[in-house]
């Protein structure tokens, strides 16, 4: 009967490859873009935070500096590395974005860690796929917080610091939850800290942390702003309002819920903080297979009958909550608070173009990603 051990064996290596492999692939699956000619620079958030260097919580920034002087501002995505939409908009900045003044920083996967691995039994595919005129380009799916493997182990209960304020045990893998950070933490504090080393040493004025949220979840298709960045909130959010015709409300910064970017970096910097929320379906419990489509069309039966019994936060209709819409929306209110933003800062001016909300809709969003193929081997970069 030694040969049954050995069959049950086999059945064991061969379920462990299968399922272990295709893991494997995507951690190390690297992400190709084209630089447009804005990208004056990459370099690493360690530059802020030695220690930070070669770990994994390491990550590349891209500098857009004008030729005229202005102020400055960090555009963070993928702190949460499911919120499609955040990623993309990084992605569409690094191929499209040119600045007249002043300095505009992108951080295309803020967290990661957290872009190497899906949410594990959730159910969500390892990568998304956007259609080009050239093929399909491909991104790693992630996860909300950095990866078991790389934080281990989970506290009982994630105490915030420097506040104490007691938090769910999987927050201290959150670094939505880490800020304001500290040197010798976790490595989701370590990241945080860096950021607001960055911010500090940088004299930031302005930092936008980009989301996307469940339909069912009340802070969503919104802008999350503390007391000093409100009236730059309101002031963008009647501006796409009346001009471009989506809607983005404000909501204030709860000042005793604490760890969360539009709280601390306020808190702990000179910076104006902004955090906006795109609506997404994929998210949403209720919502079915979690397919590529799902995440890029954002179209659900589920979600239209939760629509229908009055259980959303965001109106749908037959367009469905597209890549398109999400990402042209968050350029645009990001492109409306800087407008904000130099209107009361006129000697610190941030002057940029990038493709906005009515554009993405019509164009389509593959159009705005170059084919590597066709590309000067010195404007690739890979993520
Ligand atoms: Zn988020």
């Amino acid at each position: 009967m030694k040969w049954i051990k050995w069959l049950i064996l086999a059945v064991l290596v061969l379920f462990l490859l299968a399922g272990g492999l295709p893991i494997l692939m995507q951690r190390n699956y690297k992400e190709t873009l084209v630089m447009g000619d804005g990208v004056t620079r990459v370099f690493k958030l360690s530059d802020y935070f030695e220690p930070l260097k070669g770990t994994i919580g390491d990550t590349n920034i891209y500098e857009f500096k004008g030729q005229a002087e202005g102020g400055k501002m960090l555009i963070i995505a993928g702190t949460h590395e499911s919120e499609v939409s955040a990623m993309v908009t990084a992605f569409l900045f690094i191929e499209n974005l040119k600045t007249e003044a002043g300095t505009v920083y992108v951080i295309p996967h803020f967290n990661y860690s957290g872009s190497l691995g899906t949410q594990p039994g959730g159910g969500y595919p390892l990568y998304y796929t956007i259609p080009t005129p050239w093929g399909e380009k491909k991104f790693r799916l992630g996860d909300r917080g950095l990866q078991a493997l790389d934080q281990w182990p989970d506290p009982d209960v994630y105490v915030h610091y420097p506040d104490g304020q007691l938090l769910s045990y999987i927050d201290a893998r959150n670094t939505n939850r880490t800020w304001p950070g500290r040197p010798n933490g976790t490595m989701g504090e370590r990241i945080t800290y860096a950021a607001m080393e960055m911010i500090r040493n940088e004299k930031i004025d302005v930092v936008i942390d980009l989301h996307e949220a469940e339909t069912m979840f009340p802070v969503t298709n919104c802008i999350v702003a503390p007391e000093r960045s409100k009236n730059y909130a309101v002031g963008a959010a009647l501006y796409v309002k009346g001009r471009e015709k989506f809607e983005s409300h404000v909501e204030p910064s709860p000042s005793n819920f604490r760890g969360l970017s539009h709280r601390e970096v306020g808190d702990y910097s000179d910076a104006l903080v902004f955090l906006l929320e795109a609506p997404c379906v994929h998210l949403d419990q209720i919502s079915g297979p979690k397919t590529n489509d799902l995440m890029i069309v954002g179209k659900d039966p589920f979600i239209n009958v939760a629509a229908e019994k009055g259980l959303l936060f965001v109106p749908i209709d037959e367009r469905g909550w597209t890549i398109e819409r999400r990402v042209g929306q968050q350029s645009s209110v990001i492109q409306e608070i800087v407008n904000q933003f130099n209107r009361k800062n006129p000697e610190r001016k941030i002057l940029f173009t990038a493709p906005k909300h009515a554009e993405v809709v019509e164009k389509g969003m593959g159009t705005f990603f170059k084919d590597p193929e066709k590309a000067a081997e010195s404007r690739i970069a890979f993520e």
